[in-house]
Parts: structure tokens; sequence; C-alpha cells
């Protein structure tokens, strides 16, 4: 096992791992930009270091910035996190290159799983569902465009290949919108993506997002932990989730699962990953894999008693995975909201400085999340600010603990998302457990 890692990333997902390394007796060294000085796992560090500006680019983007920090201060492994440089494969392959490990799978597998061109041709390949699509990347044959479309049928979508955070997409609903959204969406991707490559796929109408937790080690080993279901979102963002999906039986969890997880050993896939899925009408169709740990691996971690982070920590010291697919049991349920600095109406950031907080507590309540009395959430970065996980033997009691927790939690100072979700989990239809992903738009009238 190493013997000190360097945590190259902030907030919460920060915390959480220095607290799975001070769990397993590992030193941890914190980077930092100059606006995040007092950010809770840089001041519970073993040591810190500030590598750049506020700005991302300067500090969490800062590639050359954080390999020197690794090198100074005697790191034997970087762990990404989530987000920032976490599914880069050039970064990978620098910590790589540099003599460090990084902690994720190598960065060939990155870039082949980053792009959802090349992502979707292997998941065929080993058998895992895929949406109706072309297949490969649209060119300026306008009349294969045509053709492909005419076989997938109306609706579709174009989807940009490097896309990212619910960006680059475009719904096409006749013939004569297809050749100009082509187009579009291209120019879109070049500009967000760097990269024009663009396919298309059937549009579901009303799917549920439902996605596969696995984990695989260094050997060949791969195991999957059950699915959750994030089809609360906006803007393609999620706001919450829950494990496990309701509806899904035993027999299909083993089936899709195990399906994942054998994609993994055919791929030479190591480290925690995600496997997402639209779900409609009975069946699974992958969109992408996630190749790193996710905002929402708690509900995962819950109702498994596998603890993923320390996993991913093991996976990547070369260490055997700890459990065999017959040793994962799924025990009850658990609804994970996350927290946003945010206005809950106009969902316009709101940093500033908390004067008050009251987190919740009790049965079945975990708080993951690095803000406290007085700190100042800075206004460079994303705005969650942690997430409030309930879990019970069932839903509705996970449900109920859902509710009360958000009813207990006060954070004064800051306008914040809590009044929504509260919302939300008093809602006829999410407490009926019949909705897909655009639920929740819809009932904000969007
Ligand atoms: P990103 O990498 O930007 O998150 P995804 O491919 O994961 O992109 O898609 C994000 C969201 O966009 C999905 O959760 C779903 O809401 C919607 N989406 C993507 N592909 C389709 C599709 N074929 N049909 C319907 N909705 C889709």
């Amino acid at each position: 096992m190493f013997d000190k890692i360097l945590i190259a990333n902030r907030g919460e997902i920060a915390l959480r791992i220095l607290r799975a390394c001070r769990e397993i007796g590992i030193q941890t060294v914190a980077v930092h930009s100059s606006a995040d000085r007092d950010l809770k796992h840089v001041r519970l560090a073993d040591e810190s270091i500030c590598i750049g500006g506020p700005s991302s680019t300067d500090s969490y983007l800062n590639v050359p910035a954080i390999i020197s920090a690794a090198e100074i201060t005697d790191s034997e492994a970087i762990h990404p996190g989530y987000g920032f440089l976490s599914e880069n494969a050039d970064f990978a392959e620098r910590v790589e290159k540099s003599g460090f490990t990084f902690i994720g799978p190598r960065s060939e597998t990155i870039r082949m799983m980053g792009d959802k061109v090349s992502a979707i041709e292997a998941m065929i390949k080993a058998d895992v569902p895929c949406v109706p699509g072309s297949d490969s990347p649209l060119d300026d044959d306008k009349e294969r465009s045509i053709k492909i479309a005419k076989r997938i049928g109306y609706p579709l979508i174009i989807k940009a290949a490097g896309g990212g955070g619910g960006r680059g997409m475009r719904v096409v609903h006749t013939e004569a919108a297809l050749l100009n959204s082509i187009s579009l969406t291209k120019t879109e991707a070049n500009n967000f993506f760097g990269n024009d490559m663009v396919y298309m796929e059937k549009f579901l109408e009303t799917p549920r997002h439902i996605e596969f937790q696995i984990l695989a080690d260094k050997h060949g080993n791969a195991i999957h932990l059950g699915e959750r279901d994030c089809s609360t979102q906006r803007k393609h963002q999620k706001v919450i989730e829950e494990a496990p999906a309701i509806g899904i039986t035993e027999e299909v969890r083993q089936e899709i699962g195990r399906r994942c997880a054998n994609a993994c050993a055919e791929i030479g896939y190591f480290g925690a990953g995600t496997f997402e899925f639209l779900y409609e009408n009975d069946e699974f169709y992958f969109i992408e894999m996630n190749t790193r740990v996710q905002v929402e691996h708690p509900i995962t971690e819950i109702i498994t008693g596998v603890d993923i982070v320390i996993e991913q920590l093991r996976i990547a010291a070369g260490e055997p995975l700890n459990y065999t697919q017959d040793d994962i049991k799924f025990t009850g349920h658990a609804i994970e909201c996350r927290l946003n600095a945010e206005h809950s109406e106009t969902f316009i950031p709101s940093p500033g400085k908390i004067e008050k907080l009251h987190f919740a507590g009790g049965p079945g309540i975990r708080i993951d999340s690095h803000i406290y009395s007085d700190y100042t959430v800075p206004q460079y970065y994303d705005s969650m600010i942690g997430k409030l996980i309930a879990s019970g033997k069932n839903r509705e009691s996970a449900l109920a603990r859902v509710k009360n927790a958000l009813n207990e939690t006060v954070i004064d100072g800051i306008h914040t998302n809590i009044p929504l979700l509260r919302n939300i989990v008093v809602d006829k239809d999410f407490n009926s457990g019949i909705y897909n992903i655009h639920y929740l738009e819809k009932k904000l009238g969007l």
C-alpha cells in the first residue's frame, strides 16, 4: 500500500479521499488554489501546497504544478477525484510517465472510453446493450447521414464524441432539420471540446437514467455493485440519486451487472467505474462510461457495505479485489441529495460566507460535506457544497429520513437548493417512484 498520496481535487471529494486515506494509514498531500486555503481537507492534510491562483486553469487544471507538488512531497500516487483532471487521458499519461501511480485506469483506457464513439464500439464488442445509432462518426457524406437517420428513425439525437457535462447534444425530429443540426452540433462540439466529431443515436423519449457501479483490479477480476437511479436531473445534471433503482429485479441486476463486469475484463479496465444506461420499456441502453469515482458513490457504499474509495486505493496499489461477486449483497435503500450553493428558484450561484450551519443527524444519515460555520464558499468553482445521504431498511424509511434530514438542515448566509430538495422529496410522483429523466424539469415548468 502507498505511504503517501496527493489529492488533486477540492471540496467534498477531496475530504472524502482524505478520510479514506486516514482510515488505512496513508499520508495525504492537499494541493489547492490561493482561494482555497481554508478548505477543510487542506487544514486536515499532512501536507498542503498552494499550486496557483483561484481560476481552475491556474490550479486544479495546472498539470505541471500538480506534478511538481507530487515530486516535492515524495507522493507515490495521485487521486484525481471527479471533474477537473479525473477523465483527462493526457494528465493520467503525464502522471504515469513522471513515475507516479494514477489512481484510476490506464491513460489508454481513459482515452478510449472518453471518446463516446470508441466507447460504444468497445461496448458493442463486449455485448453491453447500446442505443441503436450510427455506431461510427458522421462524416461529410450527407446522403450517408440521411440514410443512417432513416434506419434509426426519428426523433434522434446528435451527440459530440468528446462531449460531457450534458453539452454538445441536439435532438432532431424531422429529416428537414437533420443536416443543419449535424453542422450546428459539430461547430458547438469544436468550440466546447476542441473535437468536431459527432454521432447519431435514437432519442429515447421517456427513459430513466440507471447506472452500474463496477470495481476491477489489475489481476483481471471485476465485480459490479449494482445500480443507481439518477433520473432526477435538471439540465442533464443529477440532483437526487437513489439505490437500488425501483423495479429492477435481482435477476436483471445480475445480468446487466455481469455484462458490465465482463466488459471491464475485456477492455483491461481497472479501478472504480460507472456504466451509464438509459432504461426504457424494460431495456437498457449504454450511453457512456465514467472512468472515475462518481459524486453519487455513497448510496452504493451504503447498500453494499463496500468502501469504494478505499477499494480504489487498494486496486491502484496492485492489491487484488477484496470481494467476489457472491460476497456482494444489497441491503436496504439509500437516497442522496446534492446540496448546492445556488438560489433554489433561479439556480443563480450563491457564493459567500456561511453564517450558521446545522447538519442533520440520527439513524441512517450521512453527510459528505467540506463546509463549516464561517467558511466562505468561493465564487470560482462548482456550486456543490455537499451531499446529504439518507438510508433505511426500505425506500419508505429512506424517504422519511431524507425528509426529516432536509427539514433539520440549516445553512444560513448563502442561498441553497434545500427548498427545492424539500419540495421534491414530498412530491407525489417522486414518492410513487414513477419518474423518468424529464420528471424534474416538468415539475419546474421548464
Ligand atoms: P454527458 O457526458 O454530457 O453527461 P450523456 O451521454 O451521459 O452525456 O448524456 C447525458 C444526458 O442526456 C442523459 O442522462 C440523458 O438525459 C440525455 N441523453 C443522452 N443520450 C440520449 C438519448 N439517446 N436519448 C434520450 N436522452 C439522451
